[in-house]
């Protein structure tokens, strides 16, 4: 019998965090560290976004290099962690009458190994990425999220990965301390509120959260990962927040974690 898993949100921030060692980058591996080694890790990234579902069917999925403007050093760094049929079938399984497709072709992208690459150094835990199917609604990821827990007592880690405030046209590299513009704070206070009271509703319906949700969130593929995770969080289940901050005034780091 496989242990049953947490299911934790990581912001992932900007992928030079891959190759640095920070207050983040040693939340996420002494996260790594707190529960038994999974049978595998089922992701969902802001960074595969499209129409349709779909998941990662490679053996051996690429290491995708999915940014620009980034030193060399990033684009020669690989997260060979193997693929598993054995999940991509089940996550089939568990969302079906929704049709999933086998992507053979598709890899990992940033969004899933900047974080991995810390939680899990040595790729050496197969992972599967599902993509988010942007034409849905967010009570679908969410309701997705909850048809995917079964997986957590099959030993599998579900990982969300985005970021809970990302206006990239407000992010300053001057300011990349705890430092946050005062909306961003608001919003980030905001919603751990909302997590800690299971106010899930109103995570759904982000879109209603006002005018700091709406500079926190001007494009939603970071925010929804988060709903998966708090879909396939149990109703019961409170969250803790291994790791927080604010990055650039206008990136939340928060990490959210259930069981
Ligand atoms: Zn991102």
């Amino acid at each position: 019998m496989a242990e049953r898993m947490p299911t934790i949100f990581f912001g992932h921030g900007n992928p030079m965090l891959t190759v640095s060692q920070n207050a983040y980058t040693k939340g996420w591996s002494e996260a790594g560290n707190t529960f038994a080694r999974p049978k595998a890790v089922l992701a969902v990234s802001a960074h595969w976004w499209g129409k349709g579902l779909a998941v990662t069917s490679s053996p051996l999925p690429a290491t995708i290099h999915d940014f620009y403007g980034f030193p060399e050093e990033l684009f020669g760094i690989t997260y060979p962690a193997p693929g598993s049929l054995e999940l991509a079938s089940r996550v089939r399984e568990l969302l079906s009458p929704e049709r999933v497709a086998f992507d053979e072709n598709r890899g990992l992208d940033h969004g899933t190994w900047t974080v991995l690459r810390h939680v899990f150094a040595s790729a050496d835990v197969p992972v599967v990425q599902l993509s988010i199917d942007g034409s849905r609604s967010s009570q679908f990821h969410y309701e997705a999220g909850r048809r995917l827990a079964p997986l957590r007592k099959e030993g599998v880690l579900i990982v969300g990965s985005g970021n809970i405030v990302h206006n990239l046209s407000l992010y300053s590299w001057e300011a990349r301390d705890l430092f946050g513009f005062d909306w961003a704070q608001r919003f980030d206070k905001r919603v751990r509120e909302l997590l800690s009271a299971r106010g899930d509703a109103q995570l759904i319906d982000y879109e209603n959260l006002g005018k700091d949700a709406r500079l926190s969130i001007p494009t939603p593929e970071h925010y929804l990962p988060l709903l998966y995770v708090l879909g396939a969080g149990d109703k019961g289940e409170r969250p803790s927040f291994p790791v927080e901050g604010m990055d650039g005034g206008a990136m939340s780091m928060l990490a959210v974690r259930f069981g």
